[in-house]
């Protein structure tokens, strides 16, 4: 297993939790799929270690289904998401919570920003803003919104648009945090992203407004999830400082599994989605052999099950580098059982 080019500039390290760690109580954290992308390798791995983590320090855990948060869900996606998480051998303290069965809560968020002249609405196609934006930003692929596009003056007025898109305003500065697993990060969202949509045009909020309510409502403290989601903390925090939410939780962003070609695990790579793997009668243990090697858990001979995995994973030792899901993987998870 690589280990960790330096462990020193690792946050979590300093900290070290040694099995039969002090507990937290009063931490409360969730598990938040999107029944839209079908649970994969990849986002098992980050459930599976956030769920080890909650269950080792005495987190609350809520089960929250991120609706909203993508193209229109298929019937049957919630309960399978739900089912699924079930079969790998995780539970929950409190939910499924379904994002999309009230509005109103992510509504009232939006009246408040409006009021405070924080948000816009804006008709801008996406073409429009990429022509005048000019190239994605590296990385991360998203176009920055050129404040130029911004209109002269943004007031205090009402939300009285539901079926537009409404921005925020991202003013030039710094966000600056401390991830529990990346480190110290310094993000200018003007530049990384600029104003960033809120609330869309299908009459939803998009994910961060939705995230940041959901996670305050539900007293969220400790948030885990794939560090594709780095640059979305700190649009994250700026709203938190809109609404006067509070606290932020802490956050721990945690390598994504990639594919042979290094870009992130997806439908390209073959089909890694855990009901396929079912399925074919691949048992969850073997899958969570397979996720307990990408986390560095060692786990002997046989197989190992969720309770033992969060009893001998250790987020200190883990590799900070991306996974790489190898042809080698999939054969091992095929072998007949
Ligand atoms: N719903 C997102 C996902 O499945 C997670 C968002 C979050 O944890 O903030 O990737």
């Amino acid at each position: 297993m690589e280990q960790p080019a330096s462990r020193a500039s690792h946050p979590a390290a300093s900290r070290r939790e040694p099995p039969g760690e002090v507990p937290t109580p009063g931490h409360t954290t969730r598990l938040a799929p999107s029944p839209t992308g079908a649970l994969h390798l990849g986002n098992a791995r980050t459930f599976l270690i956030n769920w080890s983590l909650a269950r080792r320090q005495n987190w609350k855990i809520i089960l929250r289904i991120e609706d909203l948060d993508g193209p229109r869900i298929k019937p049957g996606a919630v309960d399978l998401t739900v089912d699924l998480l079930r079969w790998l051998g995780l539970d929950w303290d409190e939910g499924p919570m379904v994002q999309s069965r009230d509005l109103d809560p992510y509504r009232q968020a939006m009246r408040r920003l409006a009021a405070q002249g924080l948000v816009y609405p804006c008709e801008l196609t996406r073409a429009e803003i990429e022509g005048a934006a000019g190239a994605p930003q590296e990385g991360s692929g998203e176009t920055v919104f050129p404040a130029s596009m911004r209109p002269a003056v943004v007031a205090s007025r009402s939300f009285d648009d539901e079926h537009t898109n409404w921005r925020f305003v991202v003013d030039e500065g710094s966000v600056k945090f401390t991830d529990r697993f990346a480190g110290l990060r310094i993000i200018e969202p003007a530049r990384s992203i600029g104003d960033f949509v809120v609330w869309t045009r299908r009459g939803i909020p998009a994910y961060q407004l939705a995230v940041v309510v959901d996670d305050h409502r539900q007293g969220v403290t400790q948030v885990v999830r794939g560090n594709d989601l780095l640059d979305s903390a700190a649009r994250q925090i700026l709203l938190y400082r809109a609404l006067g939410l509070g606290p932020i939780p802490t956050y721990t962003h945690l390598p994504l599994v990639r594919g042979v070609d290094g870009r992130r695990l997806a439908k390209r790579h073959g089909d890694t989605r855990l009901d396929s793997y079912r399925r074919m009668g691949v048992p969850p243990g073997r899958i969570l052999t397979l996720l307990a090697r990408w986390c560095g858990v060692e786990t002997m001979s046989g197989t190992i099950d969720a309770t033992e995995f969060s009893r001998r994973f250790d987020l200190t030792t883990m590799s900070p580098g991306d996974v790489v899901f190898r042809v080698e993987d999939e054969q091992w998870l095929r072998l007949p059982v």
